[in-house]
């Protein structure tokens, strides 16, 4: 069997210290990067949904994911010979303030595994206490877990940096939460993920050994991200640790640049969410755009400071920076270069944003005047509620020189089209009248102009209330609304005929209900 043969090559725990306490109680974990630990056994594991993509990734055969191992390793109830699991070490900044030592507190790493000249480390998430639980159990419910495994696998497909998913199991087990942290806690079903990443690394990996003055521990660290991960930096020294905080930067502004691109929302941009490679990771209470709104969240914990609102996550990906080269500088030890670093990436900030939005718009030739087409159309885009998602993919049936006003295109995006009166209807009569003059300056056809806007506009992405009739469907154990998500999900871009109902608004039933339009921590 292939999952036999899996190359597992554990060398995150091999070059770097480990906890010497090995049993599971909760505390402190000084001058190590991990703590070996065991998944819990479950009660009655069920696997309801694997990834074709990833398994292929790691060499592994559906024959594999149909047997008996693959349900064992991957709820954690049987080891892979030669392996050794274990739990990281991390900090981070909370909401803005340091929260000191966070953890693996219920992701435990299985093994990493060499596959095709790429790493990929195994990580079980709900899998069981460790000693970074703190008050917490270990452990994941369904709906949280369907909802990572489903939305880490789509934005691969989107294009966008991301840790992926190769599982979705039950565990058998029931599990106490509080959904909406107002003491009514009802039991769910457990489940566990098997996500995977060639580094699970976050920014609060280095953060915690620069806040305990550990500045060896954090040495051989960032030596070690730098020699398995940057390679191509060189040979660690004070230069190449600047490299590497220019290329994390990089890596992370780009893809935050991409969740700008299709309306993503993290929702909890901690530092300690932040992974080191500028992947998008731990999917919590993330949700979709659906009308076009700058200052929405589906965070309720962030109801009312907003931190985490959609308009202003490059700007807290940056923020996110000034930490991690805070941590970072007692390697350094002169603050100038970094401060430049971080200077440059803001700079660079406006003009990736400014070239996405331009190739939202189908534009190949960039005039001074875009700035302003485009602040005008942030702002006329809610001006009444317009699905971002709709509004982008109807944009390109547009013409250049056409006589109509473009709101017979874009109709369809309106979630009030009574309100596309007076005022509403004058601006964006205005606006398309400028696109139009715009697009008149290139000299790409319409039809080229379209098949650009729709590779990089996507046509489906996991609304909140279609993740919530996945997970409705699949706590009653019905996953075919699970499985016709992700086969939808695999081609964002491509037009899909017998899905067309996915393509649409939100329906208002959804537009107050829990979990498609409020998301809490609580998972
Ligand atoms: P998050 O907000 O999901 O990024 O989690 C923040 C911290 O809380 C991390 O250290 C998590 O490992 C930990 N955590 C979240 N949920 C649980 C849980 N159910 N049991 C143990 N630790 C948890
Ligand atoms: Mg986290």
């Amino acid at each position: 069997m292939t999952l036999l043969k899996l190359h597992i090559n554990d060398v995150f725990t091999k070059k770097l210290p480990a906890d010497p306490a090995l049993e599971n109680t909760r505390r402190q974990v000084a001058q190590a990067c991990f703590s070996y630990v065991t998944p819990k056994k479950t009660s009655a594991p069920e696997l309801l949904h694997h990834s074709p993509e990833m398994l292929k990734e790691l060499g592994l055969t559906e024959a594999d994911a149909q047997s008996d191992l693959f349900l064992k390793v991957f709820t954690g109830n049987e080891l892979l010979p030669n392996s050794r699991p274990y739990a990281m070490c991390y900090g981070g900044h909370q909401f803005g303030s340091w929260a000191g030592q966070l953890g693996d507190g219920r992701a435990i790493n299985l093994a990493e595994v060499q596959q095709d000249q790429k790493i990929w480390a195994l990580q079980l998430k709900g899998a069981g206490e460790t000693p970074y639980s703190r008050t917490a159990d270990g452990l994941a419910v369904l709906r949280s877990s369907l909802r990572e495994y489903l939305c880490s696998e789509a934005m691969h497909h989107l294009g966008v940096p991301t840790t992926r998913a190769l599982s979705l199991a039950l565990s058998g087990d029931q599990v106490l939460r509080d959904v909406l942290y107002n003491g009514n806690p009802a039991y769910e079903k457990g489940a566990i993920v098997c996500r995977a990443a060639p580094s699970f690394l976050r920014f609060g990996s280095y953060e915690i050994f620069a806040s305990r003055n550990d500045t060896a521990t954090l040495k051989t660290l960032v030596d070690y991200t730098v020699e398995r991960h940057f390679p191509h930096l060189g040979a660690p020294s004070k230069t190449t640790y600047l490299h590497f905080f220019r290329e994390v930067g990089q890596r992370s502004m780009e893809m935050v640049m991409h969740w700008q691109r299709v309306g993503f929302v993290h929702g909890v941009m901690n530092t300690d969410n932040m992974s080191i490679l500028g992947l998008t990771i731990d999917y919590g209470p993330y949700g979709w755009l659906e009308g076009y709104d700058p200052g929405w969240t589906p965070n309720t914990t962030d109801r009312v400071h907003k931190r985490y609102r959609y308009g202003t996550q490059p700007q807290l990906v940056l923020w996110n920076l000034y930490k991690l080269a805070n941590a970072l500088y007692p390697l350094i030890g002169e603050a100038a270069p970094l401060e430049a670093i971080l200077a440059q990436l803001q700079q660079d900030l406006e003009t990736s944003h400014l070239n996405m939005m331009r190739s939202k718009l189908g534009l190949q030739k960039p005039e001074r005047s875009d700035a302003k087409l485009i602040t005008d159309l942030e702002s006329v885009l809610q001006a009444t509620e317009t699905d971002m998602t709709l509004f982008y993919r109807q944009l390109s049936h547009f013409t250049a020189q056409g006589g109509d006003s473009g709101l017979a295109a874009i109709q369809m995006a309106f979630y009030a089209p009574e309100e596309v009166v007076g005022d509403v209807r004058a601006q964006w009569e205005a606006w398309f009248l400028a696109y139009r003059e715009r697009l008149q300056k290139e000299d790409r056809k319409d039809r080229e102009r379209a098949a650009a806007m729709n590779a990089v506009n996507p046509k489906y992405v996991l609304r909140n209330y279609m993740a919530q009739m996945a997970i409705d469907a699949a706590e009653q154990g019905d996953v075919t609304v699970l499985d016709e998500l992700f086969q939808l999900l695999k081609k964002p871009y491509d037009e899909q005929l017998p899905h067309e109902k996915w393509y649409a608004k939100r329906p208002e039933w959804a537009r107050n209900k829990v979990g498609c339009s409020m998301l809490s921590c609580s998972s």
